[in-house]
């Protein structure tokens, strides 16, 4: 029996629907082989970063156990984003559904496809601020706490939404 690590998945969509596409990829995360959704975030929305003539983002964030490797649940998060009908048009652009591996227990990992911690976390409040959400005391594998970085984090105008703009989504389960 492999051990069960705590993998954190970053989620962001700015095309057909966010709050949709955020709320169907959950349900696709809930249900992975060898996986529990042990707590799912608030959502936020965010200005893009990069190119700003498109539109605002919404982001989660949602944390699972987990015995797959982290090369098989990166496929499954690769899988999702194209049944989103994924299509990035250019880097940093709009785009229906952009799932991340954000951290996987306390490994620090660096392949030609999968470097985690994710390289994004510490300047992305719309990451940091949900992470924090599910748990206050959530840190990297180097000691780094998400709540110092959030504190040292460039105001990006992340705006918490509301339960009703997120009415008819799942209720999030308690964390831990
Ligand atoms: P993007 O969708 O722009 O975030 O980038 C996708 C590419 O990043 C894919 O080719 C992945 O193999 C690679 N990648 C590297 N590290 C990660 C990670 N921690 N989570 C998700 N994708 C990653």
């Amino acid at each position: 029996m492999s051990e069960r690590v705590h993998a954190w998945i970053g989620l962001g969509s700015n095309l057909e629907d966010p709050l949709e596409q955020l709320a169907r990829a959950i349900t696709g995360l809930a249900t992975l082989p060898d996986s529990t959704l042990l707590a799912q975030s608030p959502f936020y929305q965010s200005r893009p970063m990069g190119p700003q003539d498109q539109p605002d983002f919404v982001n989660g964030v949602v944390l699972l156990e987990t015995s797959l490797p982290p090369a098989v649940l990166l496929d499954h998060l690769q899988r999702l984003e194209k049944a989103h009908g994924r299509v990035r048009l250019r880097h940093w652009g709009p785009r229906t559904l952009d799932l991340d591996l954000l951290l996987y227990g306390d490994q620090t990992i660096a392949t030609e496809r999968l470097t985690v911690p994710h390289p994004g976390i510490p300047e992305r409040d719309f990451v940091l601020r949900p992470m924090l959400d599910i748990d206050q005391g959530v840190t990297l594998p180097d000691g780094r706490t998400c709540r110092q970085l959030l504190a040292e984090c460039t105001d990006n105008g992340l705006k918490r939404l509301e339960p009703s703009a997120t009415a008819g989504l799942a209720t999030p389960p308690h964390p831990h």
